[in-house]
């Protein structure tokens, strides 16, 4: 097969979300199969709440081999699989789907993807203390796989209630401690003076404002591993300006990369290229802004 021909035996991949223009999953998987010569397609599919069931079934009836599941589809979704990974099953959403002749299987690759990044760096969460920005979706993935790699953590969110919801959840998982706290510059005080690494889940510093950040830069040292999931843009006001602590810091690129180099492994089972993967979704994200 000439790479990047579609033929009779193409296989489909694809994401589902809503709103998916923006997505950079399509350059990157694509990039990908022509690099490893596989016979693979991957198309993004805008899918409304109220049509998942029908697109679920559409997988099924057209043997699309796997797809990826964005906002605002994560958690909907689940009820229609026919599986769950264990670590999917915990963490309450999904972002990867597998199928098996016919059989759906959910996965995480959002938190798996998120603790590659921190691996690929030599960074191990056990034993660290974590402090987390926010308690949406993605900091739910992250936390479940900080707490199942036995880190402790804080998770601070504007809406307070929401970060010790995701707490009590956690805490059922995890020997160490799991605290939540309102987000605001006291706390972020107490609990950045005893924190190893810093991880922002929350969408502020994203494209338009990016010139806004939860973290005084005063309390930004030398000591701490700042991680900001972002990747647009790639260096928000928070890593530039942990940068100019001193600090380690890690961009959002890695786990959005990682998170779609693991579902493409579990589709072609091939070693994703994951440097093609990521100056694919470096050039989309140029190209975007
Ligand atoms: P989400 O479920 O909507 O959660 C958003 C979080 O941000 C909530 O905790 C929310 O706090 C907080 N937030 C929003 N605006 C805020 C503000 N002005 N001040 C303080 N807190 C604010 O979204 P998500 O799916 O978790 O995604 C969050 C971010 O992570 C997005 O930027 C997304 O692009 C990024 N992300 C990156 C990757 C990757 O692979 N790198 C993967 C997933 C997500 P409240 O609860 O108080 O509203």
């Amino acid at each position: 097969m000439e790479a990047g021909l579609i033929s009779g035996k193409t296989k489909v991949c694809g994401i589902i979300g809503d709103p998916i223009e923006h997505t950079m999953s399509p350059v990157m998987h694509n990039a990908a199969f022509r690099k490893l010569g596989l016979d693979y397609v991957y198309l993004a599919f805008p899918v409304r709440r109220e049509e998942l069931d029908k697109a679920v079934a559409g997988v099924r009836a057209l043997n699309i081999r796997g797809l990826n599941v964005t906002i605002p589809h994560k958690v909907a979704i689940i009820p229609f699989l026919d599986k769950l990974d264990p670590l999917a099953e915990k963490i309450g959403a999904i972002n990867t789907i597998v199928n098996e002749d016919g059989v759906l299987t959910g996965y995480n690759t959002d938190a798996t993807g998120f603790l590659r990044a921190l691996l690929e760096r030599g960074i191990k969460p056990e034993g660290k203390k974590a402090v987390i920005l926010g308690a949406g979706g993605a900091a739910r993935a992250i936390s479940f796989i900080l707490a199942e790699r036995g880190a402790s953590m804080v998770i601070l969110n504007r809406h307070s209630a929401r970060a010790e919801d995701l707490a009590r959840r956690i805490v059922q998982f995890s020997p160490e401690e799991v605290k939540a706290l309102a987000l605001n510059k006291e706390n972020l005080k107490k609990t950045l003076a005893k924190a190893d690494i810093l991880i922002n889940t929350t969408s502020l510093g994203m494209v338009p404002v990016v010139d806004e950040t939860l973290v005084p830069a005063e309390l930004l040292t030398k000591r701490l591993i700042v991680f900001d999931i972002i990747y647009n843009p790639v260096k928000t006001r928070l890593l530039r300006e942990a940068e100019t602590a001193g600090a380690q810091t890690i961009n959002g690129l890695d786990m959005l990369v990682w998170q779609g180099a693991l579902a493409f492994e579990k589709w072609t089972g091939r070693k994703a290229p994951f440097e093609v993967m990521k100056s694919e979704a470096i050039k989309a994200l140029e190209h975007e802004n």
